[in-house]
């Protein structure tokens, strides 16, 4: 036996499949295909379900308890949306079908476009990038796009506040801009003074979060965003948090001349576990030409009797297509039956119940833990995970422990200016009672910390496993535990 196998289940000769008898005559396979033992778990139907039912159930998920996950907006996903995006007209339509054929998957992109272009208050829409990072390559490379296009060649900087996403620096230094960082003021907002230094004629713009990663919304924003556009660059708009704003603040009514939204995130689609993003991109009417190819439009108005068709059409100045046919499909129809289900007044409930929560959470909490921006907050707050006066506990023991109590542990040590960082979103899909539990828990462990630290620093002790060597998992992964009874042998 020389590799291990995943399985310890495994059984010599147990069967899930019995093929019956072939009704051809038999050929022989060639001498290089043969083997005549195949180090393969051996298992029964009922084995095979009942082990990976556990796994599942091994799984937090959204479906089995809070997951305060901040900058993930863990909301809850409804179950109307699997059940649309399942509708065989949909589940089954491929993407090379004409188009003709495909009138209702079309008919869904296009609506779903004007409803982000009216959300988010711009003027065009791409549904093409795969999740909000690809969204973010795609803004710059349109910012890109329109320079060249003005024959302004110089503009190679971009300038990111240092509570940006990581995404942010990575995606501009891909599409081979400068990246210089922007300090935050004692209040958490872009340092104006800072930014005007960088304002010049090689500007190429700013990519600003607002509400940014600390939960806090830029009181300067329009004066930011007047002084990049003053200079002749272009602000990008990271709308990972827009769940803060539906309904209420229109990203492009302040100025922000391209934005990615993530669907994923504000409007309810699955994410966690590497399952599809989806990172449409809204621009201002002057970058409209340069959308990637193609976005979906009325092809032909038709008449009384005859519906519009809807088709593809190429942007003019188009930076060319990102990504393989039209993206994401299955995550447009289940953000398209989230805002069709909610309407305008409902998704403007989602903001606000976002931001109550998360001010309910963190006025309950702020007492025991460090808030180092003690203002009101947007959908998400971040505390410090730390005490003077308990040296050994860190976030990351506060994280593990609350594992204990079947809670998913905040984001932690991000955003990097926060020293240990406990980064706290509710969503507004929780109710006061889950809020109120989640806060006795918190209150319970910052007790621990200063009363029983080694509680904290050995967590997680009700999990399958207990506390990992993190940099040693993830580099030298064993999934299984115990020894195969092949291996045995
Ligand atoms: C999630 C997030 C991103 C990246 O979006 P993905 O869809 O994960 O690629 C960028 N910026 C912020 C602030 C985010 O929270």
């Amino acid at each position: 036996m020389t590799e291990p196998l995943l399985c310890e289940l495994s059984i010599r000769d147990r069967r899930a499949v019995r093929f019956p008898k072939p009704d051809v005559p038999l050929a022989p396979l060639p001498e290089n295909l043969v083997r005549d033992h195949l180090p393969l778990p051996e298992l029964s139907e009922v084995d095979v379900i009942r082990h990976f039912t556990r796994l599942s159930q091994l799984n937090h998920s959204i479906d089995t308890g809070f997951y305060p996950l901040g900058s993930c907006t863990m909301k809850y996903n409804p179950k109307i949306n699997e059940e649309m995006a399942r509708l065989p007209g949909f589940a089954a339509v491929h993407p090379l079908q004409p188009e003709e054929a495909m009138q209702g998957s079309l008919l869904l992109m296009y609506e779903l476009q004007e409803w982000l272009k009216e959300i988010g208050g711009f003027a065009g829409v791409t549904l093409q990038p795969a999740a909000g990072a690809q969204g973010e390559l795609t803004g710059v490379l349109i910012i890109c796009a329109y320079h060249r296009s003005r024959g302004d060649s110089r503009r190679v900087k971009i300038l990111i506040p240092d509570s940006a996403h990581g995404t942010n620096p990575a995606t501009s230094a891909m599409s081979g801009l400068q990246v210089i960082q922007i300090p935050s003021d004692t209040q958490g907002n872009v340092d104006l003074e800072a930014l005007k230094q960088q304002c010049d004629d090689t500007l190429a713009g700013l990519m600003l979060t607002n509400p940014n990663t600390l939960g806090l919304f830029d009181e300067n924003v329009e004066e930011v965003i007047r002084i990049v556009h003053e200079a002749g660059g272009l602000v990008y708009g990271d709308g990972a948090n827009m769940n803060a704003l539906l309904g209420i603040v229109r990203p492009g009514d302040l100025g922000i001349d391209v934005m990615h939204f993530n669907l994923h995130k504000t409007f309810s689609t699955p994410h966690g576990g590497g399952g599809p993003g989806s990172g449409p991109v809204g621009v201002a009417a002057h970058l409209v030409d340069f959308l990637p190819a193609p976005i979906i439009d009325i092809v032909d108005e038709g008449s009384e009797e005859v519906p519009p068709l809807y088709g593809f059409v190429d942007p003019v100045r188009t930076i060319g297509r990102v990504k393989s046919f039209n993206g994401q499909f299955g995550m447009f129809i289940r953000a398209y039956t989230y805002i069709r289900m909610y309407g305008p007044e409902g998704l403007r409930s989602v903001a606000e119940h976002a931001v109550l929560n998360a001010n309910y959470v963190m006025a309950r909490l702020k007492n025991a833990y460090m808030l180092p921006y003690d203002k009101v907050c947007m959908h998400e707050f971040v505390l410090e995970g730390h005490w003077p006066d308990a040296p050994e506990v860190h976030a990351l023991d506060i994280s593990k422990r609350m594992m204990d109590y079947g809670l998913h542990p905040p984001t932690n040590y991000f955003p990097l200016i926060v020293p240990e960082a406990l980064m706290i979103e509710p969503t507004e899909t929780e109710s006061k009672q889950m809020l109120d539990e989640f806060v006795e828990v918190m209150l319970k462990i910052a007790e621990e910390a200063h009363t029983q630290p080694e509680l904290l620093k050995t967590a997680p002790h009700k999990t399958p496993v207990g506390r990992l060597d993190e940099v040693k998992a993830a580099r030298d992964l064993v999934l299984c535990c115990g020894v195969s009874p092949l291996e045995e042998e």
